[in-house]
């Protein structure tokens, strides 16, 4: 896309920026730590690093990362599934230690311990968790285990 009639530095410009593309919700900035680590080989090879990216969570759209200059990266195009746009039950919630859907569902149901949510605040305090590389929203997945936790019950 031409950007002759860029108006970079405008107020309105950077708030429609960080709509998505396709499904027009805003989405969450990510580092680009995380398309390097989530980007399939030969799309990495067609990043924009020095842009802003930002993370779509929307269920329904096909789209998980976009930038300023609305480039989107598709679910076909990343490495892993994406927990907000998958169903599936072997989809992981927590990334980093391995907790799916299927997995939280049957030690909850069951009150087996560790509690997930225990297991991973353990580990947050330990400071082993690496989220920014392992979860392709690239922030912490507690909010989303505590979310899914609570739809279960
Ligand atoms: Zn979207």
């Amino acid at each position: 896309m031409s950007d002759c009639c860029s108006t970079k530095g405008q107020v309105s410009e950077s708030s429609s920026n960080e709509l998505c593309p396709s499904c027009n919700v805003k989405g969450k900035k990510v580092k680009i730590i995380t398309l390097k680590s989530m980007l399939k080989p030969t799309i990495l090879g067609t990043l924009n690093a020095g842009l802003t990216h930002y993370f779509c969570s929307s269920k329904d759209c096909n789209v998980v990362y976009y930038d300023t200059d609305k480039k989107t990266y598709l679910k076909s195009e990343i490495k892993v599934s994406v927990h907000q746009k998958d169903n599936a039950t072997v989809v992981p919630v927590c990334y980093c230690f391995g907790w799916t859907k299927e997995k939280i569902k049957k030690y909850v149901e069951n009150g087996i311990t560790p509690n997930p949510v225990e297991h991973i605040r353990e580990n947050i305090n330990e400071n082993r968790c690496g989220c920014e590389v392992n979860n392709p929203q690239g922030s912490c997945c507690l909010g989303n285990v505590t979310s899914y936790i609570k739809e279960l019950t």
